[in-house]
């Protein structure tokens, strides 16, 4: 089994997500957003960061990119297994990620949307990995930086473990 240490406590995540939420409606000021989450990490942040927006004019969709495998390296190979299904020419998009670490994931995310001709485009991560970053794509709303570490909780997972948490930890392997 694997151990697991505390890095961000659930009123550390809360009380930067109320900021994110606090900026996010001061910059787009009622006009009309649609918000896609990244499944399947980023469905706690997701539906918490949409409890603290003002904003009446607002839409959800989900969209589901898998980058292979069940380990904790991320692949080079990425594919899209569920779509957006609300029309997003000439709206105000913002993408919801759980967490960016190469940002492969998220140059194909913003690539795919971007066909789509959003009016505006912006990436909301809750953590922002430095460490192995290889694809720059500038974050507009970023909770954390973390340096390094495999991290768990909060929507993400292990293997498929741990994301009801609702802290965030780095998972310590066993030798
Ligand atoms: P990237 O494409 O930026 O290398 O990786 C992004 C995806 O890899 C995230 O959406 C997430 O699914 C997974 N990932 C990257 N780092 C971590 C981590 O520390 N913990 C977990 N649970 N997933 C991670």
């Amino acid at each position: 089994m694997e151990k697991l240490n505390l890095v961000l406590s659930k009123e550390k995540i809360l009380q930067k997500i109320k900021e994110l939420a606090e900026k996010i409606d001061k910059d787009f000021n009622n006009e009309s957003l649609v918000f896609i989450g990244t499944l399947k990490g980023a469905f706690i942040f997701l539906s918490d960061l949409l409890r603290y927006i003002k904003n009446p004019n607002i839409q959800i969709d989900f969209v589901r990119v898998k980058s292979y495998g069940m380990s904790d390296t991320s692949s080079e190979n990425v594919i899209l297994t569920k779509d957006i299904e609300i029309p997003l020419e000439g709206k105000n998009v913002i993408i919801v990620e759980d967490i960016v670490d190469t940002g492969l994931t998220l140059k194909y995310l913003y690539e795919y949307i971007k066909k789509f001709n959003p009016k505006n485009l912006k990436i909301c991560a809750l953590i922002d990995k430095k460490e192995r970053k290889k694809f720059n794509i500038p974050i507009d709303y970023v909770g954390f930086e973390i340096e390094k570490g495999f991290l768990v909780g909060y929507g993400l997972d292990f293997a498929e473990k741990y994301r009801h948490l609702p802290e965030i930890y780095e998972v310590i392997k066993d030798e």
